[in-house]
């Protein structure tokens, strides 16, 4: 057996993150889950010149996907914690960085870990 690969392993936690934020957005189609698999292979270009910046790909997978949706769906993922002031999206901090965190700028606050937007949206209050 090869070894396991650490930049497929991140390109693998990667795609994991980006889809369990996708699935709490209920946006997981099979359409939208491709655009994810176009990222993926997009990225595995990048960080085979790069492996340096294999902690990065879940930040730029996430950002990938969602300017991807942004041309085909609209924003995503909207921000769930501003009550009002019309609907806004969620951006991915930081923007070529390790941890990155979906933040809300108009909030000034972090919202959740990117692959863990489930549990932001999940605790709030539906009524
Ligand atoms: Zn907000």
């Amino acid at each position: 057996m090869d070894p396991i690969n650490p930049l497929e392993q991140a390109l693998h936690a990667a795609r994991a993150r980006v889809l369990a934020d996708l699935v709490t957005g209920e946006v997981a189609e099979a359409d939208v889950v491709s655009l994810v698999e176009d990222s993926v292979v997009q990225r595995r270009w990048w960080v085979e010149q790069w492996p340096a910046g294999a902690d990065y790909v879940a930040g730029l997978v996430a950002q990938d996907v969602q300017d991807a949706l942004l041309e085909r769906y609209g924003r995503w993922p909207l921000c769930p914690v501003c009550p009002s002031g019309g609907p806004h999206a969620l951006d991915v901090e930081p923007e070529l960085g390790p941890d990155p965190y979906w933040v809300c700028h108009k909030a000034g606050v972090k919202v959740a870990a990117v692959g863990s937007l489930g549990r932001a949206t999940g605790g709030m209050p539906s009524s």
